[in-house]
């Protein structure tokens, strides 16, 4: 029977071949106190024991589709990745016997931060936009999560900042200055995506002006 890292990296490959642009692990204890739950004074796991891996989508701007959310049904992409999450769920049930579940998507709703959850995997690092810059993707991919029964190690995470020299496109970009201050604006962002959610149309394209602008591709 092979060990727990074993099935992990079997598992991230498997991720891949269903259609996860990027895949990572990450011990589940290490979100309990991650920044974000930090800075919003909540635990940012419910378990804290097995592991959270994090499946990642591209969100091509030539499909802008993917991105478009409806009330209660989310986004495509999302549906898609929670799609992947099953199958690996049931892959590995069928082959190792191992129990997974794909969490929800909000932390108050027994989710995790996803952007953290991501770099503390090693997909990337957080940009000035408040986005994980994914090599070979930037800014643009978005992430879910599967708990799986399985331990992890903690892993080193990569240094450096990967916005040092640019000229700040994504500040200029964000209609809401919620960026200028070099600390995004939780506030200001959400004051845009609500006005979105308040517009009466039937799929809300949010905004994504911080993301497109950024020129980034995360190497
Ligand atoms: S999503 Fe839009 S409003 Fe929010 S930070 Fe990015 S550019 Fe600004
Ligand atoms: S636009 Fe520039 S500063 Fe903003 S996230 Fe991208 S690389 Fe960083």
């Amino acid at each position: 029977m092979p060990d727990d890292q074993e099935i992990i990296r079997a598992a991230l490959r498997r991720a891949r071949e269903l259609g996860a642009d990027v895949a990572g692990a990450v011990p589940a204890k290490r979100l309990i106190d991650c920044p974000s739950a930090v800075a919003d004074g909540y635990r940012g796991s419910q378990r804290d024991r097995g592991t959270y891996i994090v499946l990642g989508l591209y969100h091509d701007p030539e499909h802008p589709e993917l991105d478009l959310w409806e009330p209660d049904r989310g986004t495509p992409g999302d549906r898609i990745l929670t799609g992947i999450g099953r199958d690996l769920g049931r892959w590995l049930q069928e082959h190792y016997g191992v129990e997974s579940r794909v969490i929800p998507y909000q932390p108050e709703a027994g989710g995790i931060y996803l952007k953290d959850a991501a770099c503390m995997a090693g997909i990337g690092r957080m940009g000035r936009n408040n986005l994980v810059l994914v090599p070979g993707y930037g800014p643009r991919v978005r992430f879910r999560a599967v708990w799986v029964e399985l331990e992890c190690p903690d892993r080193d995470l990569p240094k450096g900042d990967l916005c040092a020299g640019c000229e700040g496109y994504c500040i200029r970009a964000c209609p809401m200055d919620a960026l200028s201050t070099g600390r995004f604006s939780r506030e200001r962002c959400l004051e845009r995506m609500n006005a979105d959610k308040a517009s009466g149309r039937e799929r809300i394209d949010h905004c994504r002006a911080c993301e497109l602008a950024c020129p980034a591709r995360g190497e």
